[in-house]
């Protein structure tokens, strides 16, 4: 009898444990298990062109999508429209109040030791130079110590950081606190060398902040190729004299909006996968790297899926925020308006429409394994891509950190050309490959469908 019992535990503690496995734990099985539904999803992004079809005509027809400009609400009427066309549930447009920063008119000039006209780009959220510009020598520095060490030189002055590109991260300072430690030095404006690695001739804009500085003086972005001219003279002892003028400023804020629609899923409906990108950009360009690109491609994952039936577990939303560039009232609104919903996982889109090579991922290390095993499906989309530790992005920053669920996102091989035009006037649809964003599309289709599907 004993005998008996012993061998009933046994053999019921055998098929407990089995059942907790999952085809997830096994990297061949998972393989084996979804191959065709992988294989579907690659046939159908790229059986046509139409998700860089959808990219170009919003890029074409709607332009640059600066928070509270028509064109950015325009382009979200469309997608709206275009969403529920493409039989989208649940399609639905939030309400959002973003900040409202115009450029206005702008010029700067070179005065001495000739007059030439030096391209400039105000940098986002930037306070403008009154009706009779700002006019003084410019004092080059590389570095914010350099400027630190040497004050008096910056006193009435216009200061330019000729900080050459080194990573984003690193670069981008310069950009988002310069004006604060220029003015903090006695400085009239402040310049920055665009942060790209390549900019041929064409500034890159991108948001700064005064921080708590008494002292709010105007901050531009300048050619690489005139932060350099700039700073020869200095070394020769020139001492170059600029005018900026700069009519930025800001208005109340504006009304804007998230847009979103869903597939459904099939057992767990109240479970939430939220994926997107930003739908405002600068005001210059067209947007199409940043981020209309991040924005059609989770879409077109999305519709593939429900146009598949592949009827995911859980539900899979896309949303297409506002206002990430200069505010992120987009990404905090969502996590305020959605905050009662079971959301399980946040994934975002945001550095430009390359080949896919990482699908990222932070969270929990046991559930990162799982998602390792995901890899062999991924590499039928293309044999370069990659799981690894790293996932996030700013729109869904927010929600990641109220609902404290993972995050996950998209990188693209030639990360560092998205800089070459990331937030200038070169951000334009010929940049993008249509194979390419096939590809985005197919690798964000199996990355969703997958973690839907996921014990
Ligand atoms: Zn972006």
């Amino acid at each position: 009898m004993k005998k008996i019992i012993f061998a009933l535990v046994l053999w019921l503690s055998m098929s407990i444990a089995y059942s907790q496995k999952s085809v997830f734990d096994n990297e061949d099985e998972l393989y084996v298990k979804y191959k065709d539904k992988v294989e579907m999803i690659i046939k159908e992004s790229e059986k046509d062109n139409t998700s860089y079809n959808k990219l170009a005509y919003l890029c074409d027809t709607y332009g640059n999508r600066l928070s509270g400009s028509e064109g950015l609400e325009k382009a979200l009427g469309w997608i709206y429209q275009s969403m529920i066309k493409d039989n989208m549930e649940n399609v639905q447009l939030d309400d959002v109040l973003v900040p409202n920063w115009k450029r206005g008119k702008e010029s700067c000039e070179l005065l001495f030791p000739r007059i030439a006209k030096i391209k400039m780009l105000a940098l986002g959220n930037s306070l403008g130079t009154g009706p009779e510009g700002v006019t003084a020598e410019v004092y080059v520095v590389s570095s914010k110590e350099e400027l630190q060490k040497n004050p008096e030189k910056a006193k009435g002055k216009i200061v330019l950081f000729n900080a050459v590109f080194k990573s984003y991260g690193e670069t981008v300072q310069f950009r988002f606190s310069g004006a604060q430690w220029a003015a903090e030095a006695g400085a009239v404006a402040s310049m920055i060398r665009s942060v790209s690695p390549h900019d041929m001739n064409s500034p890159h804009t991108g948001v700064m902040s005064y921080g708590e500085s008494a002292r709010k003086i105007p901050h531009i972005a300048i050619t690489s190729e005139d932060a350099d001219m700039l700073q020869r003279m200095q070394e020769r002892g020139q001492k170059p004299v600029v005018k900026i003028y700069s009519e930025a400023h800001f208005l109340p804020d504006a009304l804007s909006h998230n847009v979103m629609s869903e597939v459904v899923g099939y057992e767990k409906p109240d479970e939430v996968i939220v994926a997107g990108g930003h739908i405002d950009s600068w005001d210059i360009g067209t947007g199409a790297m940043d981020d209309g690109g991040g924005c059609v491609t989770t879409w077109e994952a999305v519709r593939i899926i429900k146009d598949l039936k592949l009827k995911p577990k859980r539900t899979i939303r896309v949303c297409n925020w506002t206002n990430e560039e200069n505010g992120s009232a987009g990404g905090k609104a969502y996590a305020e308006l959605h905050k009662k919903e079971k959301h399980i996982m946040g994934f975002e889109f945001d550095v430009g429409v390359f080949a896919p090579s990482h699908i990222r991922f932070s969270g929990d290390e046991k559930v990162f394994k799982k998602i390792k095993n995901f890899e062999k499906l991924l590499k039928l989309v293309d044999k370069n891509i990659v799981v690894a530790e790293g996932g996030g992005g700013a729109d869904i920053s927010h929600i990641v950190k109220q609902a404290n669920i993972p995050a996950m996102s998209l990188s693209t091989g030639e990360e560092s050309h998205y800089f070459w035009y990331h937030h200038s006037d070169t951000d334009t649809m010929d940049k993008i490959s249509p194979s390419d964003m096939q590809k985005c599309v197919s690798a964000i289709a199996v990355t969703l469908y997958l973690y839907s599907e996921m014990d």
